[in-house]
Parts: structure tokens; sequence; C-alpha cells
């Protein structure tokens, strides 16, 4: 279904979904949220020093900072996660001494966020079901007699957020692979894994191959899969620049999403005092769930059809000539595919999918940009590859203003994959590791998020730390993730807030309150650096610069010596204590262990650190043919029964990742309620339903297994028929855990076959 960007209405009555993105409401929003967290000089004082060269990095997304930062460097949701952290409320031991668990576990995650920051070290008392005052030291022991005790050191599950800093991860990976596993799940199992494998399988490095400065040059830039406007909100600066200079920008997406739509920049006073927005898609195709990779293939298939209608004036030869493999196989499959199958399965016509073709062709330099929306599907790679031979037809890798562009959702999720965190490590970064710290580290490949959960369900015992994150929320099946947590012998959360994971405990568990990203961290070397990476392969400082929230805090280097220390014993050859006093330390030895970090503790100290390097980027294919690689793909039958829809999860605007705001989607027009799903109103008129009927919501897997939530509100939305969808954590109970992409392995939580009733419960 494509759209000139003005919601039609596809009838009845839905919510006022906003028309564009930013302006007053978004300042608004800021102040507010902002004003409700910490005080107004703290938080004032907070959002001058973020995503600035001397400041510290925001906790919030991977969106690069550009070289010459504007005052107010920060967005809407920045401004949130910056608050939301350095927040004057506080989680006591009082706090707990009132809440058992079983009541922590029935609040929202909403509640249990809001509640504060975490403050010192606490124990689980099973018989009490409360958490209790623990020291560090105490804390650290338990989990280094746990680990010392298990039988086999995959019992271990070394689980990584993407807010941890490079620092902190490459010690934490050393701490693992020390004990001898690669079980590094991480959110990156469960978000962009499908780009890494694609990618790499494709161009041979598993990153995109962009740099901000390229959207200043792209003439078109494709946005597939992803909403801008909430989850990577600064993106819109670089779209509604190119959109005023004449860019087309064109939008892939289910959803009508206001960010795609039209942007008022808060920080343009013309505009904020016109109200005057800058239309940002020149053309909205609404594909369906799923219907990605039918639609890109039909956009090469026009595109080849292009070229036989006037041979040598639409491809690049020469690129194709020169730098790739598979062309000729390639476009075979895809001038033999139907283009009844690619209506049937994008939702988008010939017409549609030939103005978009039509764009590509008249323009010199492509940008794609992508996320969840691709990442969280059975056939996921193959969609992402379809994306770059898209590019690869007319040369737009490895020049200005064209590439490929996964935009990552956590500010470090990249720079963790860079420092090891992964289950699957390469032979050269362990045999350097091994070198550098005279060891012998584990070559047997580890366990990815799904694999683990699955270990943890079937066999008891497992000793599960996570460094950040909210693995009980962010994960599929949550009833199942949660019963393989309580299987373990100890569950172990690093954290800076109370959340969902910290209700669902192991035989034993401890919560080890860290600083956060926002705050100054002092050692006996004096104040410390930490380093991440954006979606761009920018790797740059953050230094805290508020109070901690507790004394007692520890940073996150802190807390992994504090843990080998325990394990390992004091005498071990590796100076935990003195990495973890000293980052420089811990950049030397990535220095030495990591190609690309050359004089890293010296480049680190340039404003806005340096580029790590793309070697696609310079047309120079790591691959395994030595080119870039072209591959076919079968268009996968994603039709379901005829009762059933395809649901998807999303963040609201007050949302990001597990971590809710607020209780708004104001976007959307949705106002202080999370259950609700978002329904085509003639698939709600054809169940006998209206908007604002409770409906149950039920998956459909091969397992069987009945999962189901109840008492939803159905919104009538501007959605394709067939598609629906609504917000995790709260809907992923619905997703199976065998239901996974291919190869990656990422959970399909994009596609979940739902059948939608009215409730029998409400
Ligand atoms: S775009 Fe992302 S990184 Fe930038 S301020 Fe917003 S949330 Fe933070």
């Amino acid at each position: 279904m494509s759209q000139q960007p003005n919601p039609t209405s596809t009838g009845g009555d839905k919510p006022s979904t906003a028309k564009a993105a930013g302006g007053w409401p978004a300042l608004g929003s800021s102040i507010k949220h902002t004003l409700k967290q910490a005080g107004s000089l703290q938080i004032a004082r907070s959002l001058l020093k973020v995503n600035q060269p001397e400041g510290f990095d925001c906790p919030g997304c991977a969106w690069p900072d550009p070289q010459d930062t504007s005052a107010f460097e920060f967005c809407e949701n920045g401004a949130k996660a910056v608050a939301w952290e350095a927040t004057r409320n506080r989680v006591t031991a009082a706090f707990f001494e009132q809440h058992p668990v079983c009541d922590l576990r029935q609040r929202s995650g909403h509640w249990l966020e809001s509640q504060g920051r975490l403050v010192e070290p606490m124990r689980y008392d099973r018989v009490s079901d409360r958490y209790k005052p623990s020291a560090w030291g105490d804390a650290f022991a338990l989990i280094g007699k746990r680990l010392r005790a298990i039988d086999n050191p995959d019992r271990a599950v070394f689980y990584t957020s993407g807010r941890t800093s490079n620092e902190a991860a490459f010690l934490y990976q050393l701490l693992g692979r020390r004990l001898g596993t690669n079980n590094f799940p991480d959110c990156s199992n469960l978000c962009h894994e499908s780009s890494g494998v694609a990618l790499t399988e494709a161009i041979g490095v598993g990153k995109g191959t962009v740099t901000l400065e390229d959207f200043d040059h792209a003439d078109l830039i494709i946005v597939i899969g992803q909403n801008p406007g909430t989850n990577h909100p600064r993106m819109l600066t670089e779209l509604q620049k190119a959109a005023k200079r004449g860019a087309k920008i064109v939008s892939v997406n289910p959803m009508l999403e206001p960010g795609l739509m039209a942007f008022t920049h808060p920080q343009h006073a013309g505009a904020m005092l016109t109200g005057k927005a800058t239309p940002i898609s020149s053309r909205y195709l609404q594909a369906l769930i799923g219907g990605d990779l039918a639609a890109l293939k039909g956009v090469c298939k026009h595109v080849l059809d292009a070229e036989a209608e006037a041979p040598g004036t639409v491809l690049d030869h020469k690129f194709i000539r020169e730098h790739t493999r598979g062309f000729d196989a390639f476009a075979d499959n895809v001038r033999l595919t139907d283009w009844a199958l690619i209506e049937e399965q994008s939702g988008l016509s010939k017409q549609d999918l030939a103005g978009l073709a039509d764009d590509y062709i008249a323009s010199k330099r492509v940008i794609v940009c992508w996320a969840m929306g691709l990442t969280q599907h059975k056939h996921a790679v193959p969609t992402i590859r379809m994306i770059v031979n898209l590019l690869l037809l007319r040369g737009n890798l490895g020049r200005a203003g064209a590439g490929a562009c996964p935009v990552r959702g956590h500010s470090n999720v990249q720079g963790d994959r860079t420092m090891g965190i992964t289950e699957k490590p390469g032979e050269a970064f362990l045999s350097k590791l091994g070198e550098v710290f005279s060891f012998t580290p584990p070559t047997r490949h580890g366990m990815g998020v799904v694999h683990a959960i699955e270990a943890m369900l079937q066999t008891p015992g497992h000793v599960f730390i996570a460094m950040g994150g909210n693995f009980a929320a962010a994960t599929p099946d949550t009833d199942r993730t949660a019963r393989a947590l309580e299987n373990c012998r100890l569950t172990v959360q690093v954290s800076t807030k109370l959340n969902r994971s910290h209700t669902v405990v192991g035989e034993d568990a401890l919560i080890l309150p860290c600083l956060g990203r926002t705050e100054r961290d002092v050692t006996s070397c004096g104040p410390q650096r930490v380093s991440v990476e954006d979606s761009m392969s920018m790797v740059h400082a953050s230094e805290g610069r508020n109070p901690p929230a507790s004394e007692t805090l520890r940073s996150e280097p802190a807390i992994i010596a504090g843990i080998a220390d325990a394990v390992f014993g004091g005498g071990d050859p590796i100076d935990w204590q003195q990495h973890a006093g000293d980052y420089s330390l811990i950049r030397d030895a990535i220095e030495r262990v990591i190609p690309g970090f050359e004089r890293f503790n010296e480049r680190i100290e340039e404003p806005g650190g340096f580029y790590l390097g793309n070697s696609a980027r310079d047309r120079a294919w790591t691959t395994a043919s030595g080119r870039a690689q072209f591959v076919a793909a079968e268009i996968p039958d994603l039709t379901l029964p005829a009762d059933q829809v395809r649901l998807m999860t999303l963040r609201s605007h007050d949302q990001y990742n597990t971590t809710v705001y607020g209780l708004n989607d104001r976007y959307r027009g949705v106002k202080g309620r999370r259950d609700i799903v978002f329904v085509n109103q003639d698939d709600l008129a054809e169940r006998g339903l209206v908007s604002g009927d409770r409906v149950d919501i039920e998956s459909h897997y091969a397992d069987g297994v009945p999962r189901r939530v109840e008492g939803f509100e159905a919104v009538a939305y501007a959605l394709p028929r067939g598609c629906a969808a609504g917000y995790f954590p709260e809907l992923n109970p619905l997703v199976s855990l065998a239901s996974r992409a291919d190869r990656s392995h990422t959970p399909t939580s994009k596609f979940i076959p739902v059948t939608i009733t009215r409730s029998r419960t409400a």
C-alpha cells in the first residue's frame, strides 16, 4: 500500500496521530520528563555535557555525533535517557524490606524503573523472599565460589547490554575466556545480528559502510524497517537537511510513522515559531510486515528491466565486473521471479516498486538505512543481502554519499562486539588475546541469547551474569526465559536501576549497582574516561560529569575485577585491579589485540574521537571470494491462515529498549497505557470488533505451546490488511524461543502469527 505521506484512513475512529515529529511537543516532553526526574540545575548541567567532546556519550541509541556539535546535542529521547539515569529517586535497603520479590514481580516495568537508582549490593534471601544488603566482598566471594564450583566453564553465561563501555566489555570477555568459555550472549543477538551475518557474507565486514558526512552527499536515502523519529531521533536532523537540499527520501514501513512524514527541528526557532514542518519522505510504501525481501527484489527486477531496455545506461558494469561475484546467477533468478508473487508477498504494486526503482536509477549516491523491522524475521539475512544486491547494481558501496547503514539501537552495542563480546570469536582475535595475556582462550564457540536460554532451561546449575540490560524482559518467550533464569544456581545483575530482571531470581541472586554513563568515575589513578563506538564506526571518549548516585557504587571494570579476583585468587597473572584502576592499560591491551586501535590512548583524546575504518568502504572485500557477493534469494510465502494476522512488536515514543519512561505514545495518539494492539480497521470489523474493544491475542507456532495475552485494547490504525503491532516487552510472551532468523538466530519479534479475538476476561 503506497502513500503520499498523509495518513489516509482505512475507516473508523483512529487515534489522532501526529502529522510531524519534533516541534513544541518534543520540547515540552523533554522538559517535563527531565524536571520530573532530576533537579533543574542538575539536569541542565547534564544536558549541556551529553554528546559533547569533553562530556559523556548519550546512554540512548548509537546515532553518531557531528564533528561540530551544537550546544544542545541531544534529542527528546536522549534527554529522557540522561534524566532517567540522573534521577533523584533511590532504591534503598528499606525499599527492598518493604517490597518482597513476589510483590515486585507484579509491578510494571515502568513502575520498577521509576523507583530510581540502586545504591548498594543486594543479595536475595529466599526465606523472606526479599533482597538484603550485601557487602561487595561477600558478593564477589559468592560469585567466585559459584563459578569455581561449576563442572564445566560453559555453565557460565556472560550477558552484555549495549550500554557497556569498550573498556568494560574488553575486561568482561577476558574474564569469561580466562574462565574457559565463549558464552557471550549480548543484545546484538536480539537486534542487528542478522545485519552482521548478512553484511559479513556479502561484503566481508558486519558493520555499516557509511559515515555521518555521507548523508550530506546522498541524493536518495531509503529508510526501511526503521522508525528514526522515536528510536534514533537525531537522524531526523540529517534527513531534514537532505530533504531541504532536494535529496529524495523513501520510507518502506508497514506503519505510518510521523518522524518519516515531517519534522520540525526543536532547535530551529523559525520553524518553531511558524510551526512549519519539513516534509521528509517523498515516497512512503506501507509494505506488508515481512514483505521487504519481496519488495527489494521487485526493485532489483525493475532496475534490471530498465537496463535491458537501455543496455549500459543503468547498471554500473565496471563496478560489477571489477568488484563483485555472482551477478549472473542473481540477475537470472530475479528475471525469473513473477511480479504477481512480488506484489502478493510485498503488499505493494508493481507501480509502487517501479516508482522506488526509478528514484534509485535517477540517483547517483544512495544510502539504505534499516533497523529491527528487517532483522527480526526468519528471512532477515537474505532480506539484508537483497539490500546489498540492490546497492551493488549501481556501485553504491565504497564511495561518498552511498552505502549500507544498519542503525544500531544501543549506544555501544557495536563497540562491545568489536571488543570480543561474541559467542563466535575469530581465531586471530583469540590467538592475539592469548599471546597478550599468556593463556589459551577457548576456541569452542559459545552460546548466543536464544541458545543460552535453552541451555539454562534444560540444565539446572548455570551461573548467569548480566552486565547491564534487562534480560528477562528483552528476550522472547518471557515465561520460558523466566524459568531458565530460575533454573540457575546464581543470577547476577549489574545494573543502575531496578527492573524486571531483578524479580526473576536463580537459586541465589545478586544485584550489583554500578556507575552510570553520566557519572564521574574516579579511581586511585584519577578520573577515568571510557570509549564507545557508534553505528558508523566512530570511536570516541565518554567521561561522566555527574556525582555518583551513591558513594557505594562501583564502575563496571571494578566489578569485573572484583569477580575475577574472587574466581582466580589475587595471584592471577592478569592484574585485574590494576586494569580496573587505570583504563588506559585496558586500552593498551585493546591496541595490542584488536586491529584498528593503533595509538588508542592518544587518539581517544582527539575531540570526537577517530574512525575505525571499514574495509568495504575502501572496496577491499574480505569475503570468501575476495569480491562483494551478489546472492539470489527466493521470496518466502508468508501467507497465514485467514483468521490470523502478522503482529510486530515495537517501541512507544516514551520508551527506549525495555526502559519505559512514560505511558504515552504521542506520535501514535496513545495516552497513559501500553496494553494496546494496533490493528487494521477492516481486520477488526471482520472479527466483529471495533476500535476500543478489549481483545485477547494468541500466537501460533509449530511447537503448539499456548502463548496468550489478555484484555488488550484494540486500536484501529493505518496498517496494511493482515498486519498488527504492539509494544514490547508486553507482547514478548507471545514470541516462541524457537522462532528465529535463519543463520543469525535473532528472535522473530517482528513477525508473530496471532489470532485476535474479543476478550473473554474483560
Ligand atoms: S539520537 Fe540517540 S544518541 Fe542521539 S541524543 Fe537521541 S537517543 Fe541519544
